[in-house]
């Protein structure tokens, strides 16, 4: 097939608006839209602004922190700086942190390395052995998210960026919606309001689907991770993927749609529920911004030494 702007090869099909692309207008069309969302998600006029990516090594933070080196570089007054989460996770993360700091040092970025064993005396692999009955993700997600704010405030970032593809994006939506979770709903990424305490996260990706990404990181010979975590298990994310999928495949465009139903519904709902939980307490035992008095990954700490006390 033909490129429909050019005539050139096409590489890729955009089934959403019925057009075919070449590889110039393939990558012109990705990166028109992460820098509309740039724009939209951050305010980066005028000062010294830092932003803090999130990079796993994986397609989707390696993209994202290419693309903004790509369209932030010429601004002097950003400042890129990438960080990883070693999880402790034997024989996966490792390469992950490889393939990161090496698009760090080829894209002359400062890349840092954050671990759960420093910051909470257990890697993820020791927290599998105690506790075998709580899904990976529900000890893991909290703490990643603490630790990626940790690494963020301690760099003085105004944003911390991450990598979430148009599926995640779409998926979480449904997830949150499908729980009836409105304060969750409201409080998605990104972030446009300040929360004391936390950096706001922002996404770049998040209108781009998951084959634009990859796609995107072949054409521009991105080395990146592509294994998955030998933990993973969420069921329920793997029934939101099907679902959004089938939607899409019946319906292309469906994935977009659903994003922009939140954009459009997200403020005045916002509005309507005033200040639903903007205040946040300091953690007692670790002084991380909470809504409660101790944080998740605190509780969650006693609950495995608890664990392996018995053990
Ligand atoms: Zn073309
Ligand atoms: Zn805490």
């Amino acid at each position: 097939m033909k490129c429909s702007i050019c005539n050139n090869k096409a590489v890729y099909e955009a089934k959403y608006s019925g057009s075919f692309l070449c590889k110039k207008h393939f990558i012109e069309f990705v990166e028109k839209r992460v820098k509309r969302e740039i724009r939209e998600q951050m305010a980066l006029r005028g000062r010294e602004i830092t932003i803090s990516v999130g990079i796993s090594g994986g397609k989707d933070s390696s993209v994202t922190l290419y693309l903004l080196n790509k369209i932030l570089s010429e601004r002097r007054n950003v400042k890129i700086k990438a960080f990883t989460v070693d999880e402790g996770i034997e024989g996966y993360r490792s390469t992950g942190i490889e393939k990161a700091e090496k698009l760090c040092k080829a894209l002359n970025i400062e890349h840092e390395t954050i671990s759960f064993k420093e910051n909470y005396g257990y890697t993820m692999d020791r927290i599998m052995k105690i506790d075998k009955k709580t899904i990976s993700c529900s000890h893991c997600g909290p703490m990643r998210r603490q630790l990626m704010n940790k690494i963020s405030l301690y760099d003085s970032a105004d944003y911390v960026v991450l990598g979430i593809n148009q599926d995640d994006y779409a998926q979480s939506i449904l997830m949150n919606v499908v729980k009836g979770d409105i304060s969750r709903y409201i409080r998605m990424a990104p972030h446009d309001y300040i929360r004391e305490g936390l950096v706001p996260r922002i996404l770049p990706l998040r209108k781009i689907p998951e084959k634009e990404v990859v796609l995107y990181a072949i054409l521009n010979n991105i080395d990146y991770d592509s294994s998955w975590c030998p933990y993973y298990n969420m069921a329920q994310r793997n029934t939101f993927r099907d679902i959004v999928d089938k939607l899409e495949n019946e319906t292309p465009g469906s994935k977009y749609a659903i994003i922009k139903f939140f954009d459009e519904t997200r403020k005045p709902l916002k509005d309507y529920y005033k200040n639903d939980d903007i205040k946040l307490n300091k953690c007692k035992t670790c002084g991380a911004p909470t809504p409660e008095n101790v944080c998740e990954v605190c509780r969650d700490i006693g609950e495995l030494k608890k664990i392996e006390a018995k053990l």
